[in-house]
């Protein structure tokens, strides 16, 4: 059996680009991927890379686990779980700071991305974060981990310190794949298209559609997304991307090639086109909230993450036991 590990911080409220770009492909895939199993879990440790509310942290986190199974995650085929709940994620990230070098978290673009954007002091885990996140993911021994764009970086440094680990303590870690989606890996701001859709960034609420946005209000931020004034339905992310954002996202729901939605908006105006795909993304949007509604305060939700925690806990230990006796920690068993 192979396995597939991916998180996503509780930094925020679910955005459209964190279901198109992580959710929607988690759930295509557990239908796909028959003999895999999936471990998708909430990166609270992640979170504190940056400043968090310590109330709003935990609402987020519960928010995330209900929002994974409101869209279509099936907590039968897949082990839902919070990072922090298992304390190897923590364990093994010391492993990977003593394996991967400072120039190498130092080159991350996202470091020096987020590095810019912040006032206060810099947290040393924002620079360390490849290595949560490698930990992250060799705990499983992941054959595969489904990535946005922006995080192709990191999973390289990822299989650069399984391969160095390896190298030096013989051979204990899988090298994961990344599987980066087709369409829709990269949605943009509406209000910024130049600039990702982002749930931790600060910008204007019409920049982003939340999960759970009221639906009048996702009617109306696609309606007043920023576009060109050609008027012409067209793929062109240099000169259009505005418009070409929108196409993602309409193709990335509706599984219409870009072409054929050129195609068939092409005697259309922008309005028309807009109204059209406001309608799509409330249609996906609507049986998710219903289902997040009805679980957030459920039982059943802390049920999922208990199991998850426990079938989590048990690979993450034993691989762990492993790695500290290649190191030679500790005394020999
Ligand atoms: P933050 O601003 O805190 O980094 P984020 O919205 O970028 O939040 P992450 O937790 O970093 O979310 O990423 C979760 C998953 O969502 C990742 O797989 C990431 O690639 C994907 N993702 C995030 N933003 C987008 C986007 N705009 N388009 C497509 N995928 C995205
Ligand atoms: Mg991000």
């Amino acid at each position: 059996m192979k396995r597939l590990v991916s998180g996503i911080k509780p930094t925020g409220d679910l955005t459209l680009g964190n279901y198109i770009g992580a959710i929607k492909q988690f759930v295509n895939m557990q239908n796909e991927l028959i003999d895999t199993e999936f471990f998708i879990f909430i990166a609270d440790l992640h979170a504190i890379t940056t400043p968090q509310e310590r109330l709003v942290l935990r609402k987020n986190i519960k928010s995330i686990a209900a929002l994974y199974i409101a869209c279509g995650l099936d907590p039968e085929k897949v082990n839902i779980f919070i990072q922090s709940e298992i304390s190897e994620h923590a364990e093994l990230n010391y492993i990977m700071e003593s394996t991967l070098y400072i120039g190498e978290m130092e080159r991350m673009i996202q470091y020096k991305e987020k590095k810019e954007s912040q006032t206060e002091g810099i947290r040393t885990s924002l620079l360390t974060y490849p290595a949560l996140m490698a930990a992250d993911i060799l705990l499983y021994d992941a054959n595969f981990v489904p990535i946005g764009e922006d995080q192709k970086q990191h999973l390289e440094l990822t299989r650069t310190a399984a391969n160095r680990f390896n190298f030096l303590y013989g051979d204990t870690f899988t090298i994961p794949e990344g599987i980066i989606p087709k369409t829709g890996a990269r949605i943009m701001g509406l209000q910024n298209p130049e600039q990702k859709m982002s749930k931790s960034a600060d910008k204007s609420a019409k920049d982003y559609i939340l999960l759970i946005d009221d639906l009048k209000v996702v009617a109306n931020k696609i309606k007043s997304a920023v576009t060109d004034s050609d008027n012409l339905v067209k793929f062109d992310k240099e000169n259009k991307p505005g418009i070409s954002n929108l196409l993602t996202i309409f193709s990335a729901l509706t599984n219409i090639s870009i072409k054929d939605l050129e195609e068939k908006y092409k005697d259309s105006n922008y309005g028309t086109f807009k109204s059209d795909l406001a309608n799509v993304v409330v249609d996906e949007l609507s049986p998710i909230q219903n289902k997040y509604n009805e679980i957030i305060n459920s039982k059943e939700l802390d049920d999922i993450l208990d199991k998850g925690r426990d079938r989590a806990k048990l690979i993450a230990r034993r691989k762990l036991d492993k790695v500290y006796h290649k190191v030679g920690l500790g005394r020999k068993k």
